[in-house]
């Protein structure tokens, strides 16, 4: 791909025409660039992005075994620093883990002892994962926080992580990858400007809403209200009776069901809010 001079277009390199065997007739009318973090496109034209707060670096793997309290669920736990994902794939598990790039010097020089240390000597890791054989690399993603500054252009457009990523917690990254696919391919069919600016926008929001929920993960008010509202079913009928009501309706948004809509996350801000009232979330924030 090369920018055209003097213009906010882009077009394919003569070399990829050639390497395409011809499959356009001449250069395309949209670009879409879907190239992940590497961010192809707005690195060629030289568009910024927003960074979130967190400085965090995550180190995955797969390993043999560990121990699951339920079998082929998803498992995710706050660490001593940081929290850690365990998800059962057919005979590995993948294991990750979360941390403020600060505590890991630690744990060893290079990402490989890291990881392995981490396993081993963290507090929550090593009851659940001390015995577990590393089977792949480690690989490693820090800073990965970031919204584009520009989604769109008069001949391209970004979807997936290119144009934002906010954290692997609760998985959102897929999901808003396939709903920033079926919104691009909407606007592509109305082939305006209004639509793609509708585009950048549904994006936007939703990153923004994503960013909330994460938001409540780190701080603690998130375990802080499922810790405060379990007490106040045991001593209040009523919110006994609305219990149901919200756990149905805030796995809606945390599986993405409702993840954008305006009345559940009001809904799930004033329930951390008011609950953090009740008592402070302090104590369970991911160090
Ligand atoms: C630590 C971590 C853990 C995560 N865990 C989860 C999870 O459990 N569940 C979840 O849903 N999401 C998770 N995510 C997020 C998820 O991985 C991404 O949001 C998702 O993969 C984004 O999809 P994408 O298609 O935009 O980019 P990618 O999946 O990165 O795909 C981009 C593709 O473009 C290709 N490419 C790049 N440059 C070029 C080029 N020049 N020419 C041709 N091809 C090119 C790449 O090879 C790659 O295949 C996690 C993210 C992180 C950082």
């Amino acid at each position: 791909m090369e920018k055209i001079p003097g213009t906010d277009k882009i077009k394919l390199t003569d070399e990829t025409l050639a390497a395409s065997e011809n499959y356009f007739s001449g250069q395309p009318d949209l670009i879409v660039d879907a190239t992940g973090r590497l961010r192809l496109l707005p690195k060629l034209l030289g568009i910024g992005a927003r960074e979130g707060g967190r400085r965090d670096t995550a180190l995955f793997a797969h390993v043999d075994d560990t121990h699951l309290d339920y079998a082929g669920h998803v498992h995710t736990t706050r660490l001593d620093h940081g929290w850690s994902w365990r998800i059962p794939l057919q005979g590995r598990v993948s294991v990750g883990m979360v941390i403020g790039s600060e505590h890991l010097p630690k744990f060893g020089a290079t990402k490989e002892e890291r990881y392995d240390n981490l396993l081993k000597q963290d507090s929550v890791l090593m009851k659940v994962a001390k015995d577990a054989k590393r089977i792949t690399p480690v690989m490693e993603y820090t800073n990965y926080q970031l919204v584009s500054d520009r989604m769109f252009g008069e001949n391209w457009a970004l979807v997936g992580d290119t144009a934002g990523f906010i954290d692997p917690v609760f998985s959102s990254g897929l999901f808003l990858g396939m709903e920033g696919a079926v919104l691009l391919a909407d606007a592509v069919g109305k082939s305006s400007e209004r639509a793609f600016k509708h585009y950048e926008q549904e994006c936007r929001h939703h990153l923004k809403c994503w960013h909330e929920i994460a938001e409540y993960f780190y701080d603690g008010r998130l375990f802080n209200s499922v810790a405060v509202g379990e007490k106040m079913e045991m001593k209040y009928p009523f919110v006994r009776l609305m219990s149901p009501w919200y756990r149905n309706h805030f796995g809606k948004v945390f599986t993405g069901a409702a993840s954008n809509s305006n009345f559940s996350i009001g809904m799930l801000r004033w329930v951390v809010n008011y609950t953090a009232k009740q008592e402070n979330p302090q104590a369970l924030k991911i160090h």
